[in-house]
This record gives C-alpha cells, sequence and structure tokens, in this order.
C-alpha cells in the first residue's frame, strides 16, 4: 500500500474537526472483495453518536452561513486541488474496499474533484429575483438561502464520488453535513473528512459517521435539527427514508434503484452499439445504477449484436483491481454473487441460452464472468429485477412501438440508452422513453454539467447540473411595503 493510502485509511469517525471512535467500542470490520482479507476497521456507531454530529453541524451553520460564497468557492477550490494531488492514493483506497479496476477507481476520484469545483463554481450563481411588483408603494424580492444541516447516506459501489455530489453542493450553499458511508466502503467516506481537515474547512461544516444504519439514519431522519436528507441507495431504503422523514418535513433528494434498458434498432451502427454495451454493461461490474440492466435488439441485427457482445465480453480481463490490465474487479460480496447466479438460472430455467460466462470465474471468492444471455424474455426476473453483475440479457423486439413499450415496462426510471442511425426515430424515442438520463449512441453519459437523478421509484430530485444545488437552498418571498413611492 502507499504510504499517503494509509494516511486515508482512517479508522475513525470524523465529528466536529475530531477522530472519534463508537461511544461503545466496537467496530465493523472492512473487507477487501478481492482478497477477501480484513483492511481495517471502523466505529460501530449510533444514535448518540449522530446527534452529537448534527448538534455540531447545527452550530457550524450559524457560521458557515454568513460566509461568502467566493471564501467557500476558495476553500472549494483548494478540497478539489488535494483530492486531485492524492488521486492515486484516494483510488487506491477505494480499490481496496470496493474492488472495482484502479483506472476505473482513479476516474472516479476526478470525478468527485470535478463536482467539488463544478459546485463551488455554482454556489456564486445563486441568484435571487426582483419580481415586477404588482403594487406602486411596495417592492417584491425572491432571495435563496441554505437549507440547513443536511444528512447524507450514500452506497458502496460509488464510495466516493456519491458524496461529492452531495458535500459538494452543501458546502457551496452553506449548508453543513452530516454523512453516513456504506459499511462495506467507509474509507473513502471517511477520506472526505481528511480532505476537509487538511484544507482548513472549518470543523462541524462536514462531518463522517459510520455504523448501524437504521440507527444514524433514524436520528438523521428523526432530528429536526436536519432540514434535509440526500441518499443514494436502493429504492426499498430509499422508501423507508422518505416515510421516516415525514415527521419532520424535511426536504428530500433520492437517487435510487435502476432498471436501464439498452435498445438497438436495425437502423444502428452496431460496433458503436456493442463499445457502447461494453461500458453500459460491465463498468464496475456491472453494479452502478445506470448500468444496462435488459438489452432489446432489434430482429434484423439481433444475431449480429448478440455474437459481437459475447465476443467483446469474453476478451474482458478479469482480476483484482489493483493488477494491471484488470478491466473487471470482484463483486462486492457473496450475496451479490448468489442473485446473479439465481437470476441466471432462472432465465436459463425459461428458455434463455448463455452464449458467454454463465459462472463464477476461476479466480475464486466474488469473481464472475462476464455473461451473455440470449433468447430473454419478459417473464424471467432480469426483466423486473436489478441484476447489479456482469450479466447481459438479451430480449428480441419487432416494432419500434414495441421496443419502447417494453423498456418502459418497469417502476424505474433512471437511465436508458438508444442507438439508431435516424434522426426521427432518435426523437419519437427520445420522447417516449420515461426516463432521468437517456443516451443517445453513447453508453457512458454522467458529467457534473448535466442534472443526473431518476423519474419514477427511481427518485426524486437532481445532483450536478445547475439543479444540483436547489436542494440546498430555501426559497423566501420578501414582500417591502411603506416605502412612500
Ligand atoms: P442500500 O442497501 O440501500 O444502502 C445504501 C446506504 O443506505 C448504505 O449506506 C446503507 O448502510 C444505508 N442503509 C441501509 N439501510 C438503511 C436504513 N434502514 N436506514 C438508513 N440507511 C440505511 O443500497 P446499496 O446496496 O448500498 O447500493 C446499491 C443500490 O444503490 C442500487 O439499488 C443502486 O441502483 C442504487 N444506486 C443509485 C444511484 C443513483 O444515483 N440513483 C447511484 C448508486 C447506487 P449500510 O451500508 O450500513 O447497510
Amino acid at each position: 500500500m502507499l504510504q499517503k493510502t494509509s494516511h486515508f485509511l482512517r479508522q475513525a469517525n470524523y465529528i466536529d474537526g475530531e477522530w472519534v471512535q463508537a461511544d461503545s467500542g466496537e467496530t465493523i470490520d472492512v473487507v477487501n472483495p478481492a482478497t477477501l482479507q480484513v483492511i481495517g476497521t471502523v466505529p460501530k456507531s449510533g444514535k448518540a453518536e449522530t446527534r452529537r454530529a448534527i448538534e455540531a453541524a447545527q452550530r457550524a451553520f450559524e457560521s458557515w452561513k454568513k460566509t461568502s460564497a467566493n471564501d467557500r468557492a476558495k476553500l472549494m477550490r483548494a478540497l478539489h486541488d488535494a483530492i486531485m494531488d492524492n488521486q492515486d492514493p484516494l483510488a487506491e483506497l477505494l480499490v481496496m474496499e470496493q474492488g472495482k479496476p484502479f483506472a476505473e477507481a482513479k476516474g472516479e476520484v476526478g470525478m468527485s474533484a470535478a463536482y467539488i469545483l463544478w459546485f463551488a463554481e455554482e454556489g456564486r450563481r445563486v441568484y435571487g429575483d426582483v419580481v415586477p411588483s404588482p403594487w406602486a408603494d411596495r417592492r417584491v424580492l425572491v432571495t435563496k438561502e441554505p437549507v440547513g444541516v443536511i444528512g447524507a447516506i450514500t452506497p458502496w459501489n460509488f464510495p466516493s464520488s456519491m458524496l461529492a455530489r452531495k458535500i459538494g453542493p452543501a458546502l457551496a450553499a452553506g449548508c453543513t453535513s452530516v454523512a453516513k458511508p456504506a459499511s462495506q466502503t467507509p474509507y473513502s467516506g471517511l477520506a472526505w473528512g481528511a480532505l476537509c481537515e487538511e484544507v482548513g474547512i472549518p470543523k462541524g461544516v462536514v462531518n463522517v459517521v459510520t455504523g448501524s444504519a437504521s440507527q444514524i439514519g433514524d436520528e438523521i431522519c428523526s432530528n429536526p435539527l436536519v432540514r434535509k436528507i440526500t441518499f443514494t441507495g436502493s429504492t426499498e431504503v430509499g422508501k423507508t427514508l422518505i416515510e421516516k422523514s415525514a415527521s419532520t418535513v424535511k426536504k428530500v433528494s433520492m437517487e435510487l434503484g435502476g432498471n436501464a434498458p439498452f435498445l438497438v434498432f436495425d437502423d444502428a451502427d452496431v460496433d458503436r452499439a456493442v463499445a457502447g454495451a461494453m461500458i453500459a454493461k460491465y463498468r464496475n461490474s456491472g453494479q452502478t445504477c445506470v448500468c444496462t440492466n435488459r438489452f432489446f435488439v432489434q430482429a434484423g441485427v439481433y444475431d449480429a449484436f448478440v455474437e459481437k457482445l459475447a465476443a467483446a465480453s469474453e476478451k474482458l480481463k478479469v482480476g483484482p483491481g489493483l493488477e494491471d490490465g484488470t478491466e473487471q474487479g470482484p463483486l462486492i460480496d457473496d450475496g451479490a454473487v448468489g442473485k446473479v447466479e439465481e437470476l441466471i438460472a432462472d432465465a436459463t430455467g425459461k428458455g434463455g441460452s448463455v452464449v458467454t460466462g454463465g459462472g463464477r470465474h476461476a479466480l475464486g471468492g466474488t469473481f464472475f464472468q462476464p455473461t451473455v444471455i440470449r433468447d430473454a424474455t419478459a417473464d424471467m426476473r432480469v426483466m423486473k429485477e436489478e441484476i447489479f453483475g456482469p450479466v447481459a440479457p438479451i430480449f428480441r423486439f419487432e416494432t419500434e412501438e414495441e421496443g419502447v413499450a417494453l423498456a418502459n415496462d418497469t417502476e424505474f426510471g433512471l437511465a436508458c440508452y438508444f442507438y439508431t442511425g435516424d434522426l426521427g426515430r432518435t426523437f419519437r424515442v427520445m420522447d417516449g422513453l420515461k426516463y432521468g438520463l437517456i443516451g443517445v449512441n453513447e453508453g457512458l453519459i454522467t458529467t457534473v454539467e448535466a442534472p443526473f437523478g431518476g423519474l419514477k421509484e427511481s427518485g426524486l430530485g437532481k445532483e450536478g447540473g445547475h439543479q444540483g444545488i436547489d436542494d440546498y437552498l430555501d426559497t423566501k418571498y420578501v414582500c417591502i411595503g411603506g416605502l412612500g413611492l
């Protein structure tokens, strides 16, 4: 391990500028999914530690909200630079706890820095309005101000960048935060504490607490000091958090599960579609919310697409994320492997055929073969459930209407992709797809400049883009009368 990486491997909560253990002294083991070895531990905190973090954040809010957007932007630019100066050690830490290939981890860390820079700039453009007044003697103003303390809960698949999308707009807007990273990948979350400390972000502005999900989550939801909760994770947990936040009527932003369709029409460039499919399917071993879950391919190019995708999948180099040339790392844990195996068994039991892969990789552990299944049908579980693994089920369709209807046949609405060479079809299909993110002839579309977020049961609110700061702001209307005008 690089010396710098161990500097960021913090085995304590970051509360009010101090590195502290859980009150009980209990800890949670953190396991490297590639080696199944324990890397270290983190505190198993609960309600009391979370309450203290929230109270510290509230104290810090009183002064942080009064700083100028320009001063906050200066600190955020320093934070951006600190991330980029430490891109390699932060990426190494991420690979150790999460498993993804080093190049992907480095990309994620770079993306985290990019979000911080983006929001540093957006914070300086939080405009209000001066509204033409309907009264001759009054003036009408609309102002924006930070909501207050925010609670942020994040998943294990992007342990660094999912926090960047929350800490970034919070810092820029003048909010303070209490973050709870996923228990399987807490170090990239705690590294945010170390980085904030290093660049001089005042104590209490950013707090990171690890431990019991339900206890930390319950305190964040029920504590009236927390004015907004921002969550990235499964739809199931997101629904619980929305319910629990109702008691204190908090703002909620939810980045939840997906079931991304990837449509290939007869008029598409099949080679381009296969190149896009490889990224949209296998990035992070298929464990991203925007990963393709279902490929729908029109009859005229079906066989060619299956053959080419299988050939490309066979060439993927599976291995530990820190090994040179690795393109696909392990799955996060044995439960993930078990789910993928079940879904493959269900698909083959209902008439699907495995073209390549289909089982655990020879490397053992949680490594899995990139898998392509042809002749997928709508009665299979892969039609409805998030696979979250390197399995590509390929369905056949005949007409454009049928393809779009199949793509929309889900309660999710996060990302989708389609490939066509026809301009009219591009607009028809784009209009027909009920998704928050649409890639047309592109398989990787996330960028800090654009609003990221799902429709339907995939979520509420947007992260990134100029929209990404909105949820961290309250809007106030001020009517000034008696002006003697
Ligand atoms: P998860 O089980 O929902 O966990 C996400 C986070 O919520 C973790 O920090 C987890 O803590 C915490 N949590 C679990 N139960 C909780 C509770 N009762 N109260 C409060 N917090 C609780 O999801 P995951 O398996 O880590 O992540 C995969 C899911 O995230 C997929 O569905 C994926 O699509 C979704 N995702 C969505 C986006 C998006 O932008 N839309 C991005 C990435 C991932 P512990 O780790 O301690 O259990």
